[in-house]
């Protein structure tokens, strides 16, 4: 059972439904300006097909109490799929764009595209059953990929999961029969997330520079993002800094991502002597668990803070030069009104963002005078599938092709 179409003079009482939340039936006759009988035609034709639900009832006063319209968010949903470099959230906001319910599971050794469609579509079902609907009331859908794709939604190259030219907004089109949004790389995405509705929306022009699992410096200007020939401008990660260095996952040596990403910081934190390191360290990188880097790093540079003659700074030391490097070249690339930092190993760790201001004055020439800003980034990664269904979710109200058609 799909999802019921709508008349266009019917849609647009939707349309207020939606835009101004639970509402008496009343007030939609005067907002629009047509006459009670018409509403209540179309109302009552909403609520057969599903579309409008009653929501309790308004007022407690002397008159009559109104009953609430508002949106059947279980009617259609949208889904957002976040393809992580380990790991796959998928999440369903439901047709009002509020979350329903979201899943996070690891990819396993087979990364193939059939493997990771097979793998969407059980988290994807199994959310939708939970919710006693099925894919059949999917308006859209959004993909994220930590990789770069192009305006056609082809994935170009994926490292992580070794993908080249994969048309996976097709594939994900046909088999969900609706729209499919794909957007590339976290860098890309947050970039124009910080843009729109962050740090950055009053600004002209935005770098923003993401320190995570990868490093990128991704421009956006006047709302629009560079994306370069191969879609991979600003890919600052795996540019060689130190010739010979750590190995890095694209295969070379010494990448500003194998020396200064958020792995690679635990990575080098674990090769050190442990009975040099604060007690808390120690014991979290005893135990924890892959996915709290985040914490690692951070309580890595809450103790390197202000000892300077130990191992611990030192490292830290280093890596803030090489990331205040990366910021530099950026800067002075682009020449932007704010630089917005972003990615795990900024979050809750004021001690980095410091070092690389400081950095940076020291780094690129008239520092004082180019008044660029540097601010902490607003949007969380974490949140990327929510997001992106929830914008999946606004186009749609926007432009809702297929759902609404003359009788
Ligand atoms: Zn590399």
């Amino acid at each position: 059972m799909g999802v019921p179409t709508v008349r266009p003079s019917d849609w647009q009482v939707l349309q207020v439904v939606h835009r101004l939340g639970a509402i008496p039936q009343y007030k939609l006759a005067d907002l629009l300006g047509r006459n009670r009988s018409t509403v209540n035609g179309t109302v009552q034709r909403l609520l057969a097909s599903g579309w409008l639900v009653r929501a309790g009832q308004s007022g407690t006063g002397r008159g009559r109490p109104a009953i609430l319209l508002a949106v059947n968010k279980s009617l259609g949903c949208f889904a957002g799929i976040d393809i992580a470099a380990d790991e796959l959230h998928v999440a369903v906001v439901g047709a009002d764009g509020t979350l329903q319910d979201q899943v996070r599971t690891r990819f396993g050794r087979d990364r193939s595209l059939s493997a990771v469609l097979d793998q969407i579509d059980l988290n994807l079902r199994g959310l939708l059953s939970r919710m006693d609907a099925n894919v059949s009331r999917l308006l859209g859908v959004w993909a994220g990929i930590n990789g770069a794709v192009n305006d056609r939604g082809v994935v170009v190259t994926c490292a992580s999961h070794r993908w080249y030219n994969v048309p996976l907004r097709d594939r994900l089109a046909q088999r969900y029969g609706c729209d499919a949004l794909v957007q590339g790389s976290a860098g890309v995405m947050n970039a124009a997330a910080e843009s729109l509705m962050g740090a950055g929306r009053e600004a002209e022009s935005l770098v923003y520079y993401h320190v995570g699992r990868g490093i990128s410096a991704r421009l956006v200007s006047r709302g629009r993002a560079l994306a370069g020939r191969t879609q991979r401008a600003g890919e600052f990660g795996h540019v060689v800094v130190e010739p010979g260095g750590p190995k890095c996952a694209c295969g070379n040596r010494g990448c500003l991502e194998a020396v200064a990403s958020g792995p690679a910081i635990v990575a080098a934190l674990s090769k050190l002597p442990r009975r040099g390191l604060p007690a808390p360290l120690r014991a979290m990188l005893r135990k924890s668990p892959p996915e709290k880097k985040r914490a690692i790093v951070c309580t890595a540079f809450q103790y390197a803070n202000g000892r300077k003659d130990q191992m611990l700074t030192k490292l830290l030391g280093r890596v803030t030069a090489y990331l205040a490097l990366g910021a530099a070249m950026a800067v002075a690339a682009y020449d932007p009104d704010v630089l917005v930092l972003g990615g795990y190993a900024f979050e809750d760790n004021p001690a980095l963002q410091e070092g690389i201001r400081k950095a940076l004055r020291a780094m690129v020439l008239d520092w004082e005078e180019r008044k660029v800003r540097v601010v902490l980034g607003e949007v969380m990664s974490q949140d990327r599938a929510i997001a992106g269904a929830a914008e999946v979710c606004q186009r749609f109200w926007a432009n809702p092709r297929g759902v609404v058609v003359s009788a």
